[in-house]
Order: structure tokens, then sequence, then C-alpha cells
């Protein structure tokens, strides 16, 4: 059941399910009007049928941006546990349509989808994103309009990170952080940029990774 709030994260899940052949269930929310959709592995398309790449982060709407009613989340996640119940009552249940419900208009709109055989992920079975290091090092954390990235610095390197943090005018305001404040510039910032004790690195008020990247390494030179 994916209770997730980004793409990355959403590939991870359908690469290890696909591969595993274990059905999993697609629910995304936005403002009124969310989606859902099965992904059985043996019998229908999988979520990069639906979505074969990650769009570009910085021109989607998000929900920092948008707002998501509540009833749209309870709404979605309801029809996800309707449908694992299906599953679960019969496993042959092969109703792979996309939902997409309009909550406050009160309109479902059911989208019938094929397996794409030159799918990547069910229809050459390539599981990228499971082979850790060719995925991602980041996530984009669409509710809080910030990527995040998965460091792994050793400690010497850890160390003189929290340095350049200290040194470019930041703060170590608690025993597991060190942030640094970045000017903005008309349209978005400023930044906050967070190191954690065990080497994550958080750009705030972006979605764009090149741009979190390149404030990122500015701290660092
Ligand atoms: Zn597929």
């Amino acid at each position: 059941m994916d209770a997730t709030d980004n793409f990355e994260t959403r590939y991870l899940l359908n690469d290890a399910c696909v591969e595993a052949g274990i059905p999993w269930i697609y629910g995304g929310v936005l403002g009124m009007e969310g989606t859902v959709m099965p992904v059985a592995p043996d019998a229908g398309p999988c979520f990069r049928c639906l979505i074969p790449t990650a769009p570009d982060a910085s021109k989607l709407p998000t929900i920092a941006e948008v707002g998501v009613l509540s009833t749209t989340v309870t709404t979605i996640a309801s029809q996800q546990v309707t449908l694992a119940l299906r599953a679960l009552v019969n496993p042959d249940d092969q109703d792979c349509a996309v939902r997409v419900l309009d909550v406050w208009a009160g309109f479902l709109r059911r989208i019938p989808l094929r397996r794409n055989p030159d799918c990547p992920c069910c229809g050459h079975r390539e599981f990228p994103f499971l082979a850790g290091p060719a995925a991602p090092d980041f996530t984009i954390m669409w509710a809080r309009n910030a990527v995040m990235f998965h460091l792994r610095p050793d400690a010497a390197t850890h160390v003189a990170w929290t340095r350049a943090i200290l040194a470019a005018g930041g703060s170590h305001p608690n025993d597991g952080v060190w942030e640094v404040t970045a000017p903005g510039d008309a349209q978005r910032g400023p930044h906050t940029i967070m190191l954690f004790a065990d080497g994550r690195v958080l750009v705030t008020d972006t979605r764009d990774p090149d741009l979190a990247r390149s404030m990122w390494l500015q701290v660092l030179t």
C-alpha cells in the first residue's frame, strides 16, 4: 500500500513488487483530486506503464502550494483499502484501471490502462531503482517543498562539512543539526540548508534537485 509522497520511493516500490510478483496499490492526492491504481505484477500494467519517468518536479504544483483537502486523503485511502480487500478475496481480480477521483465534485473517472510492452520495469524487467548506486541520492519532499540528499560521509568528512557550515555563518542549534541560510531570488527562498548527524542534507524552499545540490556545494566551497 503506497502512502508515500514522492516519485523516487514509488519507483523503488514498483521495482521491488514487480520483481517479486507482489501486488501493490498506488495512491496519490493533491488538492481535491486523487488517483488510485492497483498494480498486479503478473496481470496488468505497472506504475511505470502509467508514469514512465518522473516529471520535472519544478514544474508541478505541490501540496505546499495547492494544499490538500483532508477528505481527499481519506477517500483515496479508502479506495486503496477496498482494492486491497478485493485482491485478498480474489487474487485473480484483475481490474487494473486507473481511478481518478474529484472528491469535491463527487466525480470518479475510470481510465483503462494496458501494459506497455516496452515498459522498462514490467516489460523488460529492468529494476534500476533496486540497484542502489544507480538510484537517485535525493528525495523531493513534496509536502515540505524541500530536497533531501541521502549522503553517507565518513566521520572526517562530516566534521569538515560542519566546519564549512559554521564558516559560512551557520549555526549548530542542537545536537543533531547544523544549519545555514542561503539567500533566495525573486521566485524562491531564502533557503535553509541543514546537515544532520547521519549525513543527510536538507535544502528547503525548492523542489529542484540540481539547484539544491549547487547550493549545498556552494556552502562547501
Ligand atoms: Zn510497466
